[in-house]
C-alpha cells in the first residue's frame, strides 16, 4: 500500500481481488495508476450517483477520455458478487458496434481488473464468445444484445445495460434504442447508460425523456490543423506522402492515417516501409501497423505497442505509423498518436431501395467525421491534423454529418428481427430516425416473396426459422432450400465464404499474373459461388496449412474465419432439424443441386442476357454488366448475383449461370407474369410456361 509517485492512494484498499479472491498483481496495480489519470475517473462519484437516482443516463465525452474501458467497472462497483452469483440474472453489459472492438476492450478490461478473460469479464460477438457462468461483465456487440432480445424479450438478465458508442448509430443500436425504451417502461429496475460524443448527446438526452447527462470533459492540447492549397487529384498518394515527409520533418511521435479498406491499407503499409527503407539511414526506423475490422485481437494490440528503438545508440527516433479505416475515429483510442493525416474519405454503405441495390462506396467524409478524426491527437500533447482537400471544400462540401446507417441499409432483417420480437407496427416503432416508408415496404415484400411474411405482415414458420440465422434472410432461405435439394453442406460452405470478402489475396500489379493464375487453378466456369466452394474445399484438403494458403494466395485468415462461420451455421442448422446432405460427388447432379439451392435464396437477384449484349435485371430493369472478376467463361443467358456494384457502371458480382426453367419451378410466386414489366425475359418466361403446361398435359 501506501500513496504512490502520482498521488494516487491505495492503502485503503482491499489487497484481495472480490471477483476471485486472487491477491491483486503487480499489474493490476501499475494499470490502475493510469487509471486513475483517465479524465473520466474524476467523475466516478458523481457518475455513481446519478446511476443511483435515475433510470437512464447519458454520457457524453471525447475518444480517450476512459469511457468504454471505465464507466462498465464503476457500474460493477455497484453489484453485490453474492447475488451476481446467486441470482445469475444482474449481469452488466456494454455493447459496441464493431465486432472487434468487443473483443479486445474486454481483453482490455479483464486485464485491468486482474480476472482471466472469458471468466469473470467476457465477450459475445456474431459467431464467436468468450464467456462462462461467472462472467458478470460482458462486452458484446449491438446486434448480439438484439438476438437476446429475441429469446429474452426483457433483458431479465441484465441489471444495467451499456450502450456504447451511441453515436455511431449503427443498426442495430438504432433498433435498441427503441427496443430498450419499451423494455424500460416494464422493468422499473434496469438501468441504462447511453455513452456518445460531446456533439450528439443532446439529441440522446431528447430521446429518453430529458435524462441527465454527464459531460466528461475533453482534450487539453490544442490541435492544429492543416489543409491543402489545392485539391489533391490521388488521395492515397498523397497520403503516403504526407506521411513520409512528416516522418522526415517532424519531432517525434506516431502518426494516424485515415483510409478506406482493408486492400488499400495493406497496399499502403507495404509502400509506406517500402519508401522509408529507400531512404535508409537518412531517417528513424518505422513500426507501420493496419488497423481494420477484420483484424484479429492479437494483430490489434501492435496499435498499442511504443514506436521502434533507434536502429543504433544515437540513431534517429523512430515512429509508430497506424493506417486505418474510420474505426479508429471512435473506437480506438490511441495516446501516443501526435499527427493526423485525414484525405476525406470512407467507405460507406448506400442502399437505393427502388432498385434494392446496397454498396459500399468511397465517398467524402461529413464535417462531423472530420471533426471526430481530428480530435485523435491532442489528448497527451499537442498535436497536427493535416487535412488532404482544401479548406474550401471543408466548408462548402462535406455533409453537415453522416446519415444514420438505417436511413443507408437494406433492412430486411432488422424487420424480420422486429418482427420476432413481437413487434408488429413497424409504422409507429419509435425509431429515432424512421427508415424511410419506402425501404420498410421494400423489406415487408422482400420478406414476403421469401415466404418469411405471410400477405398479413405475420411471421410465417419459415420467417421464425429464418430469423435464427445471424445473416441476410436471403442467405437463411438458401441454407433451409438446400436441405431439400440435398445438398446443404455444400451450401453452408459457399454461405460461409459468402462472408468473407477477401479470400484472395491481392498483391500489387507486378504479382497480378501469378495471382490469375492460381486463381485459375479453383475456376468452376459455371460460376463464382462453386468457385469458392472449390477454394474452401481445396483449403480442407491442405489441412487448412498456411504456406499452403500463400502459395495459392488464398487468404489464410479470412478461410480460417469462414471456416468458423461454417461451423457456427451447421450447429444452427442442426438446432432447426434441418439436414445436413450432399449429393454424391459423381452424380450429373451434384452440382445442379447446388445452384438450384442458390436460387431459391437469390431468385429476387437475377440478369437475363438481353440481345444487345448486356445484362438486365429482373423486375427492376436494370442495365447491368459482369463484373471483370467473375470466372465464367461463356455469358450465361441467366445468372444470380451476390450484389450490385457501382464503379464506371452498374456491375454484377459474384454470378452464378441459371437457368430459366428453373425460376420458373422454384420462384413461381415471383416470376409471375401478371405482375412483370414488359422485357425480353417476360418473353421467354411465357414460352417456358407454355412448354411446361404442354409437357403437363402430355402426361396426362
Ligand atoms: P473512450 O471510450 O473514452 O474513447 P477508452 O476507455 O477506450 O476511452 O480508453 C481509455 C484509455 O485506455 C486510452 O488511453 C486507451 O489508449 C487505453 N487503452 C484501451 N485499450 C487498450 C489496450 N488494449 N492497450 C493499451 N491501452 C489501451
Ligand atoms: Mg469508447
Amino acid at each position: 500500500g501506501g500513496t504512490t509517485a502520482h498521488g494516487f492512494d491505495c492503502s485503503n484498499m482491499s489487497p484481495v481481488n472480490r471477483w476471485n479472491g486472487c491477491p491483486y498483481s503487480q499489474r493490476y496495480y501499475d494499470m490502475l495508476q493510469k487509471r486513475t489519470r483517465l479524465p473520466v475517473w474524476h467523475q466516478k462519484r458523481e457518475f455513481l450517483k446519478a446511476l443511483k437516482d435515475n433510470q437512464v443516463l447519458i454520457i457524453a465525452g471525447e475518444t480517450g477520455s476512459g469511457k468504454t474501458t471505465q464507466i462498465p467497472q464503476f457500474v460493477l462497483e455497484t453489484i453485490d458478487v453474492e447475488s451476481a452469483y446467486k441470482h445469475k440474472r444482474f449481469m452488466v453489459v456494454c455493447t459496441q458496434p464493431h465486432r472487434l472492438a468487443a473483443m479486445s476492450v474486454s481483453c482490455r478490461v479483464a486485464q485491468e481488473m486482474d480476472v482471466t478473460i472469458g471468466e469473470e469479464v467476457g465477450y459475445s460477438v456474431r459467431l464467436d464468445d468468450l464467456i462462462s457462468d461467472k462472467t458478470v461483465l460482458m462486452y458484446l456487440t449491438d446486434g448480439m444484445l438484439l438476438r437476446e432480445a429475441i429469446n429474452d424479450p426483457l433483458l431479465w438478465r441484465y441489471k444495467v445495460i451499456i450502450l456504447d458508442e451511441a453515436n455511431e448509430r449503427s443498426l442495430a443500436t438504432d433498433v435498441l434504442l427503441g427496443v430498450l425504451k419499451g423494455v424500460l417502461k416494464k422493468r422499473h429496475d434496469l438501468k441504462l447508460v447511453v455513452i456518445s460524443e460531446t456533439h450528439k448527446a443532446k439529441k440522446f438526452q431528447n430521446y429518453f425523456f430529458g435524462a441527465p447527462l454527464i459531460k466528461v470533459p475533453g482534450r487539453l492540447h490544442p490541435v492544429e490543423i492543416f489543409y491543402t492549397q489545392e485539391p489533391e487529384r490521388d488521395y492515397l498518394e498523397a497520403a503516403i506522402r504526407t506521411v513520409v515527409q512528416i516522418h522526415m520533418c517532424e519531432p517525434p511521435g506516431g502518426i494516424l492515417v485515415f483510409l478506406t479498406g482493408e486492400q488499400e491499407i495493406e497496399d499502403a503499409c507495404h509502400k509506406i516501409t517500402k519508401e522509408v527503407s529507400n531512404m535508409g539511414d537518412e531517417v528513424g526506423p518505422v513500426k507501420v501497423v493496419p488497423l481494420y475490422s477484420t483484424l484479429t485481437p492479437l494483430m490489434l494490440n501492435k496499435i498499442y505497442e511504443p514506436p521502434p528503438s533507434p536502429l543504433t545508440k544515437d540513431g534517429l527516433a523512430g515512429r509508430k505509423i497506424v493506417v486505418s479505416t474510420n474505426i479508429a475515429e471512435t473506437s480506438f483510442s490511441i495516446d501516443d498518436i501526435v499527427y493526423v493525416i485525414d484525405p476525406g474519405f470512407a467507405k460507406q454503405k448506400v442502399y437505393n431501395p427502388r432498385v434494392r441495390v446496397e454498396s459500399s462506396f468511397v465517398s467524402p467524409i461529413s464535417k462531423a467525421s472530420a471533426h471526430l478524426r481530428s480530435g485523435c491527437v491532442g489528448r497527451t500533447q499537442r498535436g497536427k491534423c493535416f487535412r488532404l482537400y482544401t479548406e474550401k471544400s471543408f466548408k462548402n462540401d462535406l455533409q453537415p454529418k453522416t446519415y444514420p446507417e438505417i436511413l443507408r441499409s437494406n433492412i430486411a432483417h432488422t424487420v424480420l428481427t422486429l418482427k420476432k420480437l413481437g413487434i408488429d407496427d413497424l409504422i409507429h416503432f419509435d425509431f429515432m430516425d424512421p427508415p424511410a416508408p419506402e425501404a420498410l415496404m421494400r423489406a415487408l415484400e422482400v420478406l414476403n416473396y421469401l415466404g418469411a411474411l405471410d400477405d398479413n405482415g405475420n411471421l410465417t414458420k419459415l420467417g421464425e426459422i429464418l430469423s435464427e440465422f445471424p445473416l441476410d434472410p436471403h442467405i437463411g432461405k438458401m441454407l433451409v432450400a438446400s436441405s431439400k435439394f440435398n445438398c446443404s453442406n455444400e451450401i453452408l460452405s459457399i454461405s460461409a465464404m459468402l462472408s468473407v470478402p477477401n479470400c484472395f489475396v491481392q498483391p500489387g500489379k507486378a504479382q497480378k499474373a501469378s495471382v490469375d493464375k492460381a486463381k485459375a487453378r479453383f475456376r468452376h466456369i459455371d460460376g463464382d459461388h462453386l468457385t469458392l466452394l472449390n477454394v474452401y474445399h481445396a483449403y480442407k484438403q491442405n489441412n487448412e496449412d498456411e504456406s499452403w494458403c500463400s502459395e495459392n494466395f488464398v487468404n489464410y485468415r479470412a478461410l480460417k474465419f469462414a471456416d468458423n462461420v461454417r461451423h457456427q451455421l451447421a450447429c444452427i442448422m442442426i438446432r432447426l432439424n434441418l439436414k445436413l446432405c450432399s449429393t454424391d460427388l459423381n452424380n450429373r447432379d451434384y452440382y445442379t443441386n447446388i445452384r438450384k439451392a442458390l436460387l431459391a435464396g437469390y431468385f429476387m437477384q437475377v440478369a437475363h442476357l438481353e440481345s444487345k449484349g448486356h445484362y438486365l435485371t429482373m423486375k427492376d430493369n436494370l442495365v447491368v454488366h459482369l463484373h471483370p472478376s467473375n470466372c465464367l467463361d461463356h455469358k450465361p443467358e441467366w445468372v444470380i448475383y451476390n450484389e450490385c456494384v457501382l464503379t464506371s457502371k452498374l456491375f454484377i458480382q459474384t454470378v452464378t449461370d441459371v437457368r430459366g426453367q428453373w425460376l420458373v419451378e422454384i420462384a413461381p410466386h415471383y416470376y409471375d407474369l401478371d405482375n412483370f414489366p414488359q422485357c425480353e425475359a417476360k418473353q421467354l418466361l411465357k414460352k417456358i410456361y407454355k412448354k411446361k403446361v404442354e409437357t403437363r398435359n402430355k402426361t396426362r
